[in-house]
């Protein structure tokens, strides 16, 4: 071989351990992402089985080894922990607990019956099922990001190959007792797999969750934190093309709403903007849209509707709002909401002037007395 095993085991420690370090700096930043700790950890344990595997040297010790193997299962044990909560949000340590401890106790009972060769090969075999069980996650999860997330679980599959055909080859040259660490055609092309893998997992691994701290922060500056409505931005953002045929654009404004915080406080206030945007969004199709686009005032597009529908539907939520009180520790506090719809009947006019138009509607149900609903047509209703 071009290089000697220390010299690989040399390389496969340092960039595990710069990686342990890196994923540390990462979850001291975002706590949440425990899976960040997890991964660390693991990679830590993995460095401290490398360093033992290392300190073996030219008189081969089975119980350094053993201990090894234990450090290097546990590692991949917390990895597969900390992909399961990548991808879940959440460990099942009972599975995590089950696969490693299979590999470490059989492991150790091949040892210290003084199988070490058996010992190695179920070691092996091990971490070979630990980088499955993992990879198996990425698999699972490819819907998120598929390049990247299929790409690192080809690179546990190829990883865990490697860590089965070490197993493979003492298993081939029946060496159930080892005399000295193996060094064998299969030893050489894992330390390379390894070193390939492991830099590839955690540059992909780094990529995906970027990605997904990015998506969360352009979630959140669509998103308004009150009532988990979309806000104003992302109307705007969704609809900046001109207004499709059968779409109506309602906008509520409830009444009084400066008296309700003057009456019941601005906790009790923001409890009533919170209460209107569930009425609101549990009465929507999964494909119409609800916002919040100002103070107290909500927008709802609804698609593929004809005018009497949108107007019907402006007035299931009128009536509701006005039914529905909410509770607050200074009493019950009745609401009313005004309604203005717009329909369109797509002839290329912008979406922002089909809002105006509804806001002209909405006009017109306040100067006309409030609780109502006004379409931009003539036509009364409530
Ligand atoms: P109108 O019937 O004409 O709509 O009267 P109004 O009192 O509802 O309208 P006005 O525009 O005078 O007052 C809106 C109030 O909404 C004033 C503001 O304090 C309140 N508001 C805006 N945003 C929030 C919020 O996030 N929480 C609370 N509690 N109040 C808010
Ligand atoms: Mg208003
Ligand atoms: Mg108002």
């Amino acid at each position: 071989m071009f290089f000697d095993q220390i010299t690989f085991l040399l390389a496969i420690g340092v960039s595990s351990g710069a990686l342990c370090v890196t994923l540390f700096g990462a979850w001291i930043g975002s706590r949440r992402d425990s899976f960040l700790l997890d991964w660390s950890v693991g990679l830590g344990f993995i460095v401290v089985g490398i360093m033992l595997l290392s300190a073996i040297g030219r008189h081969y010790d089975p119980v350094l080894q053993a201990a090894s193997f234990t450090a290097l299962l546990t590692g991949f044990g917390f990895i597969y922990a900390g992909s399961m909560q990548f991808r879940v949000g959440m460990t099942h340590w009972v599975a995590v607990w089950a696969a490693t401890g299979l590999g470490v106790l059989s492991t150790a009972c091949a040892f210290m019956l003084g199988f070490s060769g058996i010992g190695t090969i179920t070691a092996n075999l091990g971490i070979a099922l630990l980088l499955v069980l993992t990879g198996r996650q990425y698999w699972d999860g490819r819907a998120e990001s598929p390049v990247a997330m299929v790409a690192t679980a080809v690179l546990y599959a190829i990883t865990a190959i490697s860590f089965a055909l070490c197993s493979l080859a003492i298993a081939l040259e029946r060496k159930w007792i080892l005399t000295e660490l193996p060094a064998n055609w299969a030893e050489g092309i894992n330390s390379v797999v390894v070193i390939i893998g492991l830099t590839g997992i955690g540059a992909l691994s780094l990529t995906v969750n970027q990605a997904r701290i990015s998506r969360f922060h352009r979630m959140e500056a669509l998103t308004d934190p009150l009532t988990n409505l979309l806000n104003r931005r992302a109307l705007i953002d969704r609809y900046s093309s001109p207004a499709r045929p059968r779409t109506a654009a309602i906008l509520f404004d409830l009444d009084h709403f400066k008296s309700v915080n003057d009456t019941y406080g601005h906790a009790a206030g923001d409890l009533v903007l919170r209460h209107f945007a569930e009425i609101l969004s549990t009465r929507m199709r999964i494909s119409d849209i609800a916002a919040r686009v100002g103070g107290e005032e909500f927008c709802a597009i609804l698609h593929n509707v004809d005018r009497e529908m949108a107007v019907e539907f402006a007035e299931r939520i009128r009536m509701k709002t006005e039914e529905k009180t909410v509770a607050s520790i200074k009493g019950q506090i009745a609401v009313t909401v005004s309604v203005g719809v717009a329909y369109s009947a797509g002839h290329g006019e912008s979406f922002g002037m089909l809002l105006e138009r509804a806001d002209q509607a909405l006009y017109r149900a306040k100067t006309d007395g409030r609780n109502r609903v006004k379409s931009d047509e003539i036509r009364l209703v409530g």
